[in-house]
């Protein structure tokens, strides 16, 4: 049997991969000339550096990336962390940490939160409390499923400024969305998963190469190896489906591929444009899918003339730009190179680039002041506009399982009912299910 997986990121390739495992034919088509869709690197003409779309960062938490990884054999290619650490800096430059030792959970965080000094006595004890709500599976209670992430801190007693300094980051980064939208329920279940469950799932994995490198090729060269074709280039523009059972596919050129199984691994607008008019509208299945609205991220690539940090990478308290990321250390460059992320970006996604270039300028002086003593040789902005699906409380509900109600078609993809936020995680699980759906169908 041949698969047809549409879609050669994450979600694509861990499919391709599981069921070239399982010794399944699999044909993957990939519009773009190019793999790795919202995740993947590219030379800089500039500078010749590696930079990725956007930095990401993977947790000890992602059980299916790590197995997908471990797979291809490029687990070494990402650097996690022995214990979790945090650093942070205030607007005034002052520089804290988490640091979470090896112990068990949840004593590995309580004990890093009551030793930090980013924290104030009185926020360590409202993080204490929420962690034990958290272990007794109390911070949810009734009617919270439709709570947003700020609203729900507030009511388990988390202050302002605590929401400010810490888990205001963590949801933007977590969940790319402003904490007064973003969905309480999957924010806690990422705390729930990267915080509470054990200390190496608390640990954070930055890629030590640029991202496409750490599974692209690898991954194609794997399907290839089980005899599967990964082909570029290869845009499908409808799917083939009569008498509720999906036929193959229709390519852009005109051209149509029958096969008994497809895997849809695009993202959901580009899903609705593929389905069947008469199905997006009259399927309850799908209809809800044109609903899942995008949530933007923006990245400033800045190459200094000196460091202006010696850390891998830190949160920005109180900042426009929230994360910065030391690129040249992390890749190993001789560059001082770095990356400043603004995510959950709806308000200044349409912002020239002049102008957040200068913001980010701005507001890095204030945070590190050797900054304000660098020149900048050069920049790369980024705008992923389509960079995730916003998690509000209603999302939940539009997001369509692996299995459809059309015989023969699957779906995979970060934005499918993963239970996740769009992450890697949930896009290499995404994959890994739908496969699983379709060897069970056979
Ligand atoms: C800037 C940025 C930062 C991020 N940071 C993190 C992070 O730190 N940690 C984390 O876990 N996640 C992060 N993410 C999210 C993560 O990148 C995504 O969740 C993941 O890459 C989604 O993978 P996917 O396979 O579901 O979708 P995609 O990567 O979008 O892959 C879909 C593929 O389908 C192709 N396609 C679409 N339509 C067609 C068609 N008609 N025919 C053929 N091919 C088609 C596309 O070209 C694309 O290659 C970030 C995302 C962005 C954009």
């Amino acid at each position: 049997m041949e698969v047809l997986i549409i879609g050669g990121g994450f979600s694509g390739l861990a499919a391709g991969v599981a069921l070239s495992e399982a010794g399944c034919g699999v044909r993957l088509l990939e519009q773009k000339p190019h793999l790795g869709g919202r995740a993947r690197s590219f030379l800089d003409p500039t500078t010749g550096s590696m930079v990725d779309n956007g930095q990401h960062l993977l947790m000890g938490c992602y059980h299916a990336t790590i197995r997908f990884l471990s797979t291809i054999g490029t687990l070494d290619r990402v650097r996690f962390q022995k214990h979790l650490a945090l650093h942070f800096l205030d607007r005034s430059g002052r520089l804290t940490v988490l640091r979470c030792p090896n112990l068990p959970s949840p004593w590995h965080v309580l004990l890093g939160v009551l030793c930090s000094g980013s924290f104030t006595f009185r926020e360590k004890l409202e993080i204490l409390r929420l962690g034990g709500l958290l272990r007794r599976q109390r911070a949810m209670g009734k009617g919270s499923e439709r709570l947003s992430v700020h609203e729900w801190l507030t009511n388990l007693g988390q202050s302002e400024r605590l929401q400010r300094n810490l888990w205001d980051l963590l949801c933007i980064a977590a969940l790319n969305e402003d904490p007064t939208v973003a969905n309480a329920a999957l924010f806690e279940r990422v705390l729930r998963l990267a915080l509470f469950s054990s200390p190496e799932d608390s640990r954070i994995g930055i890629p030590g190469v640029g991202l496409s490198e750490v599974y692209v090729d690898a991954a194609t060269a794997y399907i290839r190896s089980k005899g599967g074709r990964v082909e570029c280039g290869r845009g499908v523009a409808g799917l083939l489906v009569s008498e509720g059972q999906c036929r193959g596919v229709r390519l852009s050129t005109g051209q149509q591929i029958a096969a008994e199984s497809v895997l849809s691994a695009v993202p959901s607008f580009a899903l609705a444009a593929l389905l069947p008019g008469e199905l997006l509208r009259q399927e309850p299945f799908f209809g809800p899918v044109v609903f899942l609205r995008p949530a933007p991220i923006i990245s400033i690539n800045l190459w200094f003339d000196r460091a202006i940090t010696d850390l891998d990478f830190v949160g920005l308290r109180g900042g426009t730009i929230q994360w910065l990321f030391n690129k040249g250390k992390i890749l190993g460059l001789n560059e001082n190179y770095v990356s400043v992320v603004l995510s959950g970006a709806h308000q200044h996604i349409t912002r020239s680039k002049e102008e957040l270039l200068d913001t980010a300028l701005l507001e890095l002086g204030d945070f590190l002041p050797e900054a304000r003593k660098a020149s900048l040789v050069h920049s790369l902005l980024i705008k992923e506009r389509f960079a995730t699906f916003s998690p509000t409380w209603e999302t939940e509900g539009l997001r369509p399982t692996a299995r459809t109600p059309v015989r023969g078609l699957y779906l995979a993809g970060d934005w499918t009912a993963t239970g996740l936020p769009a992450t890697i995680e949930g896009a290499v699980q995404s994959g890994y299910t739908a496969a699983r759906a379709v060897l069970q169908d056979h």
